[in-house]
């Protein structure tokens, strides 16, 4: 971690690797402050689960509707049969083979009947089947909204805490640069319109933007405090 008290006897490069440092947090900090802002809209899980209910209900609908309709069905065919049987039971018909056709259009019927029935028997399990599946469904939306609504928290206090440090930053930057000798500053910005890192550090001779090995003449003088820029790389070196 760097020393933010700015001092008299800090030289340019430096004060320039110390911007460096800030502005690098800033965009640190930039970027984590973006990513939480797409997390806080994203609530595509949710949306996941409460259209597969939607669909879930609307098989239910249909599924609903066809049992209905089975119903209606059963109900006329049950009296159709009883219509004929009285025929066939009650004695007015007398004829044998008018009786014989009779007994074959209820047995037929009949037959329909239990058809129709075990359809009905079908449907109705499906019924509940779709039922209890929206039951779960639905459980599992509940437990998944607590938990996006916990993580919205957490996000927000995250969010709130990155705008401070993006404020306190801010306000190291401006005081840094005021102290920084312009033409510094001004040469510090152009690098940095191409490079990320405008500041190299010299380590064992070699800069460390470019790894290139230093004449030691030059980085002496880096090290005096002098603005000095590495032949190969561009950057401003910095020697600690
Ligand atoms: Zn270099």
């Amino acid at each position: 971690m760097l020393p933010t008290k700015i001092n008299d006897t800090m030289n340019s490069p430096w004060q320039l690797y110390t911007l460096q440092h800030i502005d690098l947090e800033l965009q640190r900090n930039r970027q984590e402050l973006d990513e939480i802002e797409i997390q806080l809209t994203n609530d595509e899980p949710l949306a996941k689960v409460k259209s597969n209910i939607a669909s879930k209900k609307a098989e239910l609908g249909d599924t609903g509707k066809r049992q209905k309709e089975a119903e209606w069905v059963l109900e006329d065919l049950q009296q159709k049969v009883k219509q004929i049987n009285d025929k066939l039971y009650g004695g007015k018909v007398k004829n044998p083979k008018e009786l014989v056709n009779l007994d074959h259009e209820s047995k037929e019927l009949s037959k329909n009947v239990r058809k129709k029935e075990d359809e009905l028997l079908e449907l109705m399990s499906e019924v509940e089947d779709i039922q209890a599946n929206i039951r779960n469904i639905s459980q599992e939306l509940k437990g998944l909204t607590k938990e996006w609504q916990h993580r919205q928290q957490t996000l927000i206090q995250r969010k709130s805490d990155v705008e401070a440090k993006l404020a306190s930053l801010h306000q190291d930057r401006e005081e840094l640069a005021k102290q920084i000798n312009p033409e510094a500053l001004s040469l510090y910005e152009q690098i940095r319109t191409t490079k990320e890192q405008a500041v190299a550090k010299v380590e064992r001779g070699r800069c460390q933007g470019c790894h290139i090995t230093l004449p030691t003449t030059q980085w002496q003088k880096a090290k005096a405090g002098n603005l000095v820029q590495c032949d190969s790389c561009n950057r401003v070196l910095y020697v600690e």
